[in-house]
């Protein structure tokens, strides 16, 4: 039996919201659904989550929700009719009205982007197929150049690469989004344009408030968010490398370097770290990737990340089944390799954390064939995971359902429910019959488990080796 380390996250829209496709895209490799809250209304994405839910009362490993927020979006409003932009053209963009009635004027849904604008800054529409130069301030708004032509649609998405845009970080819409999603006993926030820590802290604080339970994963997409990644990360319960936004927020040749500099830190500080966007943008389309998709997934499976992320290919692709598939085995085959290997050079002063580094060091030297932790709250399996084992595969047991969902997250991670018994060794042997009678492991397999034990009248943490 292969086990997949890098988990797949696929993003739930048109092409996939039926239980059927959920169903399919499951079988085709999904650890996590994502729900976008850019698109849809909270109708249909219950829908979508009630559909989950369903699957996961009778399937044998269950589906993790990811709840991303819309964020500070800056959107265009309503066109009457597409009209195209030719390079060279001057527009006039406007700020606060919903509707444009004029081919020669956009407007934006961002009251101060005249404020915050001046001549020679820059405005990328539709991620960074259209450009527009601003030229001059009028008393209307921002006349402006045409640097990068294209056809100008309705609601189209706004960058302003480098301006610090005056919106709050959390938008009343993403408070009513959050609150959604705690209701509806999500998993995962995703927390889009995360500027700082304080960004992430908030969005916990609100989630303790209403007593959710859902982790908090930050998306880091503009400069401001570069610039603090190092604090945002140890905010967080793990991060996502944004590259849609990303790419044009910072100048595109940059991407790899953050990236790579993302992925290293998230390593070092034991954090969960998720690669997203253009993964296999072709597939949109097409039945087979680029030859460059199909590295850029390789080298995402090198760096050791936790998960990569499906979005149009699966949401409003043609082949969304394909897409998932696809990944599957490009990962599958890379991790037959092994990766890079980045340091693990985080300690934690957790007993926890060192118990789990030590298991993680027995399981590499004996080539265990996994490490099997047991984890009330998820904290143990995030430090074994987090220390990434060469060869092991990691089978957690946990009491609870919202745990198992959340460890579906983490690297080369198996979750499973059982019930605790007061007597470890009991708990150990429902463990280990699981493992047998799914056959996720063959008898024989050589196994390290991290476990309490009961000495006297005490229990303490032990690394144990046996046999199944
Ligand atoms: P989005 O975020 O798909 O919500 O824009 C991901 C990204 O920007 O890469
Ligand atoms: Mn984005």
């Amino acid at each position: 039996m292969e086990y997949r380390k890098t988990k797949i996250i696929c993003t739930i829209g048109p092409a996939t919201n039926t239980l059927d496709k959920i169903r399919a895209l499951a079988a085709s490799g999904m650890n996590i659904a994502r729900i976008n809250m850019s698109h849809g209304e909270h109708k249909s994405h219950l829908e979508v989550i009630q559909k989950i839910k369903s699957y996961n009362k009778t399937a044998a490993m269950p589906i993790a929700i990811l709840l991303d927020t819309q964020g500070p979006e800056i959107r265009t409003g309503d066109l009457l009719q597409n009209f195209t932009l030719n390079v060279g053209d001057v527009i006039e963009i406007t700020a606060g009205g919903e509707n444009s009635e004029s081919q020669s004027v956009i407007t934006v849904n961002y009251r101060d982007m005249l404020k915050d604008m001046k001549p020679g800054d820059r405005i990328t529409v539709d991620n960074g197929i259209i450009n527009l130069d601003v030229v001059e301030k009028t008393d209307f708004g921002l006349k402006c150049k045409v640097v990068d032509g294209g056809v100008m649609k309705s609601r189209r998405h706004i960058n302003l690469p480098g301006i610090r845009v005056n919106l709050p970080s959390i938008t009343a819409k993403d408070v009513q989004d959050i609150m959604f999603g705690i209701k509806n006993d999500v998993d995962f926030i995703a927390l889009s344009f995360v500027r700082t820590a304080a960004d992430v802290e908030e969005c916990k604080r609100m989630i303790e408030r209403y007593n959710g339970h859902a982790q908090v994963i930050a998306k880091i997409e503009d400069s401001q968010a570069v610039t603090n990644y190092k604090e945002i990360i140890a905010a967080s319960h793990g991060v996502m490398v944004a590259r849609g936004d990303l790419g044009v927020e910072v100048p595109i040749e940059e991407l790899p370097i953050i990236q790579r500099r993302i992925v290293k830190e998230c390593a070092l500080q034991g954090k969960r770290v998720i690669v997203a966007t253009h993964l296999l943008e072709s597939m949109i389309e097409n039945p087979i990737p680029t030859r460059a998709e199909v590295t850029d997934v390789a080298n995402a499976a090198y760096e050791e990340v936790d998960a990569v992320m499906l979005s149009g290919e699966t949401a409003a692709g043609k082949f969304p089944l394909k897409a998932a598939e696809t990944l599957d085995k490009i990962l599958k085959r890379i991790e037959r390799t092994g990766g890079i290997g980045w340091s693990r050079d985080f300690k934690s002063d957790d007993v926890k954390g060192a118990f789990a580094e030590s298991a993680v060091e027995l399981a590499d030297q004996l080539k265990a064939d996994a490490v099997v932790v047991f984890t009330r709250r998820g904290l143990t399996a995030d430090f074994v995971t987090a220390y990434r084992p060469k060869f092991a595969t990691v089978f957690a047991f946990t009491n609870m359902s919202q745990v198992r969902r959340k460890l579906l997250l983490n690297r080369a991670c198996y979750p499973f429910r059982i019930d605790f018994s007061s007597d470890p060794e009991r708990t150990i042997k429902t463990a280990f019959s699981t493992l047998s009678k799914k056959k996720l492991l063959p008898s024989g397999s050589r196994i390290v488990i991290v476990s309490d034990i009961i000495a006297g009248n005490e229990r303490v943490e032990s690394i144990q080796v046996r046999t199944l």
